[in-house]
């Protein structure tokens, strides 16, 4: 059978075109890629294994690395393992499309930076997001894949220049598992291309990005000649003597497959011997996110259930935290066999932002990964993560605040959904931070009670679309004119949060906009009261006159004890939802009985004498005009939408011309 030809899909071809016309100065990334993917190969060879042992038939399994061709250029670099391999089919689709999701919002940053001209940018993206497989033609012109599937005896080539074609044709391959051959680009100074065919250079690049892989990565390495024996084997006899050393007395050379990372768990290692330059390989490693984490946390549990855990905060925020088919979890390790990729059974949703590895020697190795949840081990590991997280997080909150900050800003709004995680909420809470009217920044719920004043018996917040936007909504006034704290919900999931956080601390939580104003010590609030409740029998006429013509949207028509300098507002019943969750609601599909409001009215504004004026008479009309008016500008005041923006100008446009 000849060559099959295929085209990539435009995404592939786009990535590729990348590779090969990249300026990217860490060239040396694609050998940890190509690794990785053979590690994980190993890790699904060594699964499926668990269930059918004749899948692995006790072969050690490794990753192996060559370089050959030094000299005048023809260099190639191959890295084989004895993995799951991929069948026809997986070839075509795993390199010939784009797997991961991350790409796309890697392409579109791209295009993003190219549209300003910033090729340096372009550059630096690659480092920061790593691109697996196709990192290979950052180094190589031409790059030879031979798979074969763990379970078939058939094996396939695939062969591509990176142009935008890959041709596929039978093979044949010994044992199970992939041979990935680089054709290599002449080294280049100028551009910072390294001769990737070399011995000490990749030893370098594996030690340096992959010392921590659970398998042995075996290097193609001279050595000297062992006095006994001859332990490189069979393919060392073979070549043995290319190198031989030439000086009378020097040691003989011989080539051999030498284990060059240490393969040593981080999590299980001394924590005082372990770098921070490891840690962040290990993350990258199992995140695939190409920046550095933000923090990173690790503990052991003994005693009865016995874990160790090693979690990492990212720095930056995934394009995908918020879709609903998200994958997250920690990896799940029972001694060093590797269970579960991403375990979410070990995460409550509201972390899921949060990486690592949990390996326990209680769990069994034939546990099925649909039954983990079930798992009383797997039970007890997730709640001491949940409560180390939260602890390690308070305390960052405490001693590293600014770096809290940063996290929150990430994840706040994730973090945001224990609030209905009964078990957790109490601690959650704590954590979260909010926007206020006391100071710039960010405050906790602690923090805001400390500053409350004398006789103030609630948290008092405001929602809306942006801090601008809350800060010139009428409803705050009276609090400003008070000094009475607000917080600022700002965020689309706030108004769903507050109702379920209810209170904090025994003090309620209370909308600025819903049911009536209570400020001030016990005395001042009923003589307030008793004023207004005077002065709205005065006006009751009136009010009645103006809430006629807006009945369809509005239930009443009162005198406001929180405006000061607004002449109107609408506000909610305290325990009726707002009209930003009514539209929340109405966007998620739920139908919703649309709510009337109440429309406050500023007893102490100019607007309200004239009023009084105007509508002393029996003027139908200009009552429904005013009523039109007023409504409309409580609207755009809060930012809503005039929800009759026709009868709103008319009433505009008779009022200026004086009817
Ligand atoms: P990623 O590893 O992020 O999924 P890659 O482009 O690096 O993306 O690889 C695409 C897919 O190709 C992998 O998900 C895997 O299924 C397959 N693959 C890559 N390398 C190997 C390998 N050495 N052995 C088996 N499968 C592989």
């Amino acid at each position: 059978m000849s060559a099959e030809t295929f085209s990539f899909k435009s995404e592939a071809r786009q990535l590729l075109n990348l590779m090969i016309h990249s300026l990217y100065s860490t060239k040396d990334i694609f050998l940890r890629e190509l690794i990785s993917n053979a590690s994980d190969a190993l890790d699904k060879r060594r699964f499926e294994a668990l269930t059918d042992p004749a899948l692995l038939n006790g072969e050690p399994l490794r990753v192996r690395v060559r370089g050959a061709g030094e000299g005048e250029y023809g260099g190639t670099l191959v890295i084989s393992d004895n993995g799951v391999g991929m069948s026809r089919e997986e070839l075509i689709q795993n390199l010939g499309t784009i797997a991961h999701s991350g790409t796309k919002e890697f392409l579109a940053k791209v295009k993003e930076s190219k549209e300003r001209g910033e090729q340096r940018e372009v550059d630096s993206l690659i480092g920061q997001f790593g691109v697996g497989f196709y990192s290979s033609f950052i180094v190589a012109h031409t790059v030879e894949v031979v798979s074969r599937r763990a379970g078939s005896a058939e094996a396939w080539l695939w062969r591509s220049q990176g142009d935008g074609e890959f041709t596929l044709e039978p093979a044949s391959r010994d044992e199970v598992g992939t041979t990935i051959t680089l054709h290599l680009r002449a080294p280049n100074e100028e551009d910072g291309l390294e001769d990737f065919s070399k011995e000490w250079t990749l030893r370098a690049t594996i030690k340096r990005y992959s010392d921590f892989v659970q398998y042995p990565v075996e290097l193609w390495a001279s050595a000297s000649k062992p006095v006994m024996g001859d332990e490189a084997g069979d393919e060392a006899g073979d070549e043995a003597g290319d190198e031989a050393g030439d000086a009378k007395g020097a040691p003989e050379r011989v080539w051999l497959w030498e284990q060059v990372n240490s393969m040593k768990a981080i999590w299980a290692r001394d924590p005082a011997e372990v770098t921070d330059a490891e840690y962040n390989e290990l993350y990258k490693h199992i995140s695939k996110d190409w920046t550095p984490p933000a923090d990173r946390l690790r503990f052991k549990v003994e005693g009865g259930m016995e874990f160790t855990a090693l979690l990492f905060v990212p720095s930056r925020r995934p394009h995908d935290l918020f879709y609903r088919e998200q994958k997250f979890g920690l990896q799940l390790y029972a001694n060093r066999v590797l269970i579960k990729e991403s375990a979410e059974e070990l995460l409550p949703p509201w972390l899921r932002f949060m990486k690592g590895v949990v390996e326990s020697p209680d769990i069994s190795l034939n546990v099925s990964r649909e039954m983990l949840q079930q798992d009383r081990h797997v039970r007890v590991i997730k709640k001491q993560v949940i409560s180390k997280t939260l602890k390690h997080l308070s305390e960052t909150l405490k001693e590293r605040r600014d770096a809290y900050v940063d996290i929150w800003k990430n994840f706040g709004e994730v973090l945001k959904e224990s609030s209905v995680d009964y078990e957790s909420a109490d601690k959650a809470k704590a954590l979260f931070l909010f926007k206020s009217s006391a100071q710039e920044g960010f405050t906790t719920l602690d923090e805001y009670i400390e500053r409350m004043k004398e006789g103030q018996e609630h948290i008092y917040y405001a929602t809306g679309e942006s801090v601008a936007a809350i800060e010139r909504s009428p409803h705050l006034e009276a609090f400003k004119d008070k000094g009475v704290e607000v917080l600022y919900l700002d965020q689309p999931i706030d108004e769903w949060l507050v109702g379920n956080l209810m209170n904090y601390n025994d003090k309620e939580l209370r909308s600025v906009s819903k049911g009536a104003v209570d400020l001030g010590t016990e005395e001042e609030r009923k003589k307030a009261e008793e004023e207004r409740e005077e002065a709205q029998k005065d006006a009751a006429d009136l009010l009645e006159r103006l809430k006629a013509p807006l009945s369809e949207h509005v239930k009443e028509v009162r005198l406001s004890s929180r405006l000061t300098s607004s002449p109107a507002c609408l506000v909610v019943d305290e325990h009726a939802a707002s009209p930003q969750m009514q539209r929340l609601m109405e966007q998620m599909g739920d139908k919703v009985p649309k709510q009337k409001r109440i429309l406050e009215l500023n007893p102490k504004h100019a607007l309200f004498e004239r009023l009084k004026g105007a509508l002393g008479g029996e003027d139908a009309e200009s009552a429904g005009r005013y009523a039109q008016l007023l409504y409309g500008q409580a609207l755009i005041a809060e930012g809503s939408p005039v929800s009759d923006p026709a009868a709103f100008t008319e009433a505009l446009t008779a009022l200026m011309v004086g009817r």
